[in-house]
C-alpha cells in the first residue's frame, strides 16, 4: 500500500514569495508528521540556491488530510533547510517559532482575515471586457448574479479547507467584484501561520480546476477600487481578561521605529494600499481607536464595551507573509505586556 504526499513549500520569489508543491508516493499508511521523511528539491528553480549548489531541504512541518485527492493522502507543509539542516534564507517560520516558543506564556493567539481577488485571465472575474463594472458599493457581502463572481469556487475552497481540518471562522464577499475574504483562527502563531499558507495552496488548486486564477494582490485594480489586505487580529491571555492589556498593546505598537519596523515587512507594495483611503490608515502615520475602520490598529467596539478581548491590526497587505506579521505582533505586544 501506499499513499500520496503532496510536499508544499514557501519558494524565494521577490519581492512576494510563491507557493510550490510536489508529490511524494510513500509506502504504507500515514502515520502522522514524525513518520514523514525529509526530501529535496531544485532550488536554482525558485529562487532559493545557485545551479552549482541547487540542493535544498524540505522539512515537514504540518501535515492534514489532502481534500483533493481524498483517502488516505496527505497534504505535507515544509520549512526549507539548507544541506547543513539550517533553516534557508528564505524560511521566515524558524524565526517565529524562536519568538512564538519565548512568549508561549503569554497565551497569544491570531485570526488573519485573507482578502483574494480572482482572476479570469488579465481582469478580476466580474469585470466586462475593455470597461469597469459599476462602482463599489453592492458587493460586500452581496448576493446575486449582477453582484457575485466566483462563489461555486470559494464554496468548493471553503469545503476543502474544512475537510483538511483547517481553522476557518468564515467567508465573505469582499467590496470589490471577485474580491473575497476567508478568516483563519483564533489559533497560536505557528498554528495559525502553517494553517493560512495550506489554506492559501487549497486556494489556488481549488481555484485551478475551476479555471479561474486567485492572487493576493494588494491592489489589483488602480483607482477608486479597495486594495486587498489581512487584517490581523490578536490577543493574549491578558488581552483576553482586561482592558489595560489592550491599550499597552497599542501604544507599543506606536512607540519610536515601531510602526515602520512593522509597515515595512507587511507585505510588498504596502505604500500603494495604506492610502488613507479605501477603509485603511496612511502607510506612514500610526493610529489606534474604537471602531475606527480609518485606523492602523482597530480596538472592536464589543471590546471596548466588553472591557477585554482582541485588537485588529488593519496594516497588513494580503501578501504579507504570516509567519512575519504575527512574529512582529508577539515580539512588540508581548514584551510590553511583560513590564
Ligand atoms: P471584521 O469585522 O474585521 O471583518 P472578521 O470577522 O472577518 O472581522 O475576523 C475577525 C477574526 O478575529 C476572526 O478570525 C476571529 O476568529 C478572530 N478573533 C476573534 N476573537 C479573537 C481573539 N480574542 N484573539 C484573536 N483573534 C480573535
Ligand atoms: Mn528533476
Ligand atoms: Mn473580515
Ligand atoms: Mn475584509
Ligand atoms: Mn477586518
Amino acid at each position: 500500500m501506499t499513499f500520496k504526499a503532496e510536499y508544499i513549500w514557501i519558494d524565494g520569489t521577490e519581492p512576494t514569495a510563491k507557493l510550490r508543491s510536489k508529490t511524494k508516493i510513500i509506502a504504507g499508511s500515514p502515520a502522522g508528521l514524525d513518520a514523514l521523511p525529509i526530501w529535496g528539491f531544485d532550488g536554482s528553480s525558485t529562487n532559493q540556491a545557485e545551479g552549482h549548489a541547487s540542493d535544498c531541504v524540505l522539512k515537514p512541518v504540518f501535515t492534514c488530510p489532502d481534500p483533493i485527492r481524498g483517502g488516505d493522502d496527505i497534504l505535507v507543509l515544509c520549512e526549507v533547510l539548507d544541506t547543513d539542516m539550517t533553516p534557508h534564507s528564505s524560511n521566515a517560520r524558524a524565526a517565529l517559532a524562536e519568538v512564538a516558543e519565548k512568549f508561549a506564556g503569554q497565551e497569544p493567539i491570531f485570526g488573519i482575515e485573507q482578502e483574494y481577488t480572482f482572476f479570469d485571465g488579465a481582469r478580476p472575474l466580474g469585470f466586462p471586457e475593455g470597461g469597469f463594472p459599476a462602482p463599489q458599493g453592492g458587493y460586500y457581502c452581496g448576493v446575486g448574479a449582477d453582484e457575485i463572481f466566483g462563489r461555486e469556487v470559494v464554496e468548493a475552497h471553503l469545503d476543502n479547507c474544512l475537510k483538511a481540518g483547517l481553522g476557518l471562522s468564515g467567508i465573505n464577499a469582499e467590496v470589490m467584484p471577485g474580491q473575497w475574504e476567508f478568516q483563519v483562527g483564533p489559533l497560536a502563531p505557528l498554528e495559525v501561520s502553517d494553517q493560512l499558507w495550506v489554506a492559501r495552496w487549497l486556494l489556488y488548486r481549488t481555484a485551478e480546476d475551476f479555471g479561474v486564477s486567485a492572487t493576493l494582490d494588494p491592489k489589483p485594480v488602480k483607482g477608486d477600487w479597495n486594495g486587498a489586505g489581512a487584517h490581523t487580529n490578536f490577543s493574549t491571555k491578558a488581552m483576553r481578561e482586561g482592558y489595560d492589556a489592550i491599550v499597552t498593546a497599542c501604544e507599543a505598537l506606536g512607540e519610536g521605529s515601531k510602526p515602520l519596523d512593522h509597515v515595512k515587512n507587511y507585505g510588498a507594495g504596502i505604500d500603494d494600499r495604506l492610502t488613507g483611503l479605501h477603509e485603511t490608515a496612511p502607510w506612514d502615520k500610526f493610529s489606534y481607536g474604537v471602531s475606527d475602520r480609518g485606523a492602523s490598529v482597530r480596538i472592536p467596539w464589543q471590546v471596548e464595551k466588553d472591557g477585554k478581548g482582541y485588537i485588529e491590526d488593519r496594516r497588513p497587505n494580503a501578501n504579507v507573509d504570516p509567519y512575519v506579521v504575527t512574529r512582529l505582533l508577539v515580539d512588540t505586544c508581548c514584551s510590553a505586556l511583560e513590564k
